[in-house]
């Protein structure tokens, strides 16, 4: 499950999610963010792009995420929880169905950007490590993969 601005909205909201000083945001208690997120499926985004609507979802063993971060020069290292299914829009899980993991990693840095760095002002540098984040979720996702999709 991705967090948007609209799931941020909803998180700061229930005391869950919180800004730091330097303007980014750190999210309290991820478990119980997502549960909160998973009540509420207007706000569900395709995990692979961000867009909506979601039409499909597919089961995967919950495992812990390296996520290199592309909203500063540096690299730093982030270690996400997947838990749970992951959320797909239509041409994501056509995508997947197909196997076409390059054009899901584009489709993935062009919706990543679009819909969730929209203040981010992309240079090479930020697209490259972009690719990289995008690149080891959805490679933590194939290995995690359990089944076959499912109508949401
Ligand atoms: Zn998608």
């Amino acid at each position: 499950m991705s967090l948007g601005q609209r799931q941020l909205d909803v998180l700061l909201a229930e005391g869950l999610a919180y800004h730091k000083d330097d303007g980014e945001y750190y999210v309290e208690r991820e478990e119980q963010a997502i549960l909160t997120l998973i009540e509420k499926p207007d706000l569900w985004v395709c995990d692979f792009c961000g867009e909506q609507p979601v039409e499909w979802s597919y089961r995967a063993k919950d495992h812990a995420m390296g996520a290199v971060r592309a909203d500063r020069g540096d690299t730093n290292l982030d270690i996400h929880i997947s838990l749970g299914e992951w959320m797909a829009c239509h041409i994501c899980a056509n995508l997947i169905e197909q196997q076409a993991w390059v054009a899901l990693l584009q489709r993935g840095v062009q919706g990543f950007a679009r819909n969730q760095l929209q203040d981010v002002e992309m240079n090479d540098e930020k697209e490259i490590m972009l690719t990289a984040m995008i690149g080891s979720v959805q490679e933590g996702f194939i290995k995690a993969r359990t089944g076959e999709r499912e109508r949401i």
